[in-house]
């Protein structure tokens, strides 16, 4: 029974490999760029570049094709070094030293970021300073407060709040608020969608490498018999163990 429940998962994890390796992909881009852990980043915003002048003449989708990334031609055509920055990022480079110091046009460059900081307010007027910071200290205590009661290491701190960034980039208010997943939808996907990717993983990787096997058969309190399997074994690129079950 078990060899055949094996054979479906690994059936499974062929029907959606290619949505993993598109996964694997956007990690590598984020390695290279310095962050080991993969960042959340949004979309090039084709209909905030047509917007403004300046930024219509100036700035571009990636010529890469990386959909998360922009060109800037004042940058391009003057800096041999230019490396297309992340969307996230646009405000961060019109403000930088060297795209100022290319930039042929000033008024239009103040004119782009009243643009793109104004897309944040949403008509809003901004804040005093004090208000800012009262809220911020909140929200760092929140988030604090969060990873102690769920007992989650403090190194999940970024990517936690990269993650919260991400989502209200990507998705509209009302989305996220209608949104619903219970523990059991969650348990779902982890096991049929994350879970079989992850074995496919771990299958390549005992196929290289020397390992042990850990093997205890189990029933829970419903009289349902589980086979759980721990693979022990050292992997090459970090040489760091891993160690993954499943059952
Ligand atoms: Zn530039």
């Amino acid at each position: 029974m078990f060899p055949e429940r094996l054979q479906n998962d690994m059936i499974e994890t062929k029907r959606i490999k290619k949505n993993f390796s598109t996964k694997e992909s956007q990690k590598n881009v984020s390695e290279k760029e310095g962050p080991r852990t993969p960042r959340y980043h949004s979309s090039y915003n084709e209909d905030l570049v047509r917007l403004n002048q300046y930024l219509a003449l100036n700035i571009a989708a990636s010529l890469k094709g990386d959909t998360k990334r922009f060109y800037c031609y004042i940058c391009g055509k003057n800096d041999k070094s230019f490396k297309e920055p992340f969307w996230d990022y646009i405000v961060d480079h019109l403000e930088s030293s060297r795209h100022v110091l290319y930039c042929p046009d000033e008024d239009g460059r103040m004119t782009a970021l009243e643009v793109l900081k104004g897309r944040n307010k949403k008509g809003r007027p901004s804040k005093p300073k004090h208000a800012k910071d009262k809220v911020q200290r909140e929200l760092r205590m929140l988030f604090v407060g969060f990873l102690l009661q769920n007992g989650l290491p403090f190194t999940f701190i970024e990517d936690l709040i990269s993650f919260c960034k991400s989502l209200f980039q990507t998705y509209d208010k009302q989305d996220l608020e209608e949104l619903t997943l219970s523990k059991t939808t969650a348990t779902k996907i982890a096991q049929s969608c994350i879970a079989t990717s992850l074995k496919k993983t771990i299958f390549e990787d005992l196929e290289k490498e020397p390992y042990s096997l850990s093997v205890d058969e189990s029933s829970d309190m419903f009289g349902d018999s589980y086979l759980a399997i721990t693979a022990k074994y050292i992997k090459e690129e970090n040489s760091s163990k891993s160690n993954q079950s499943y059952d």
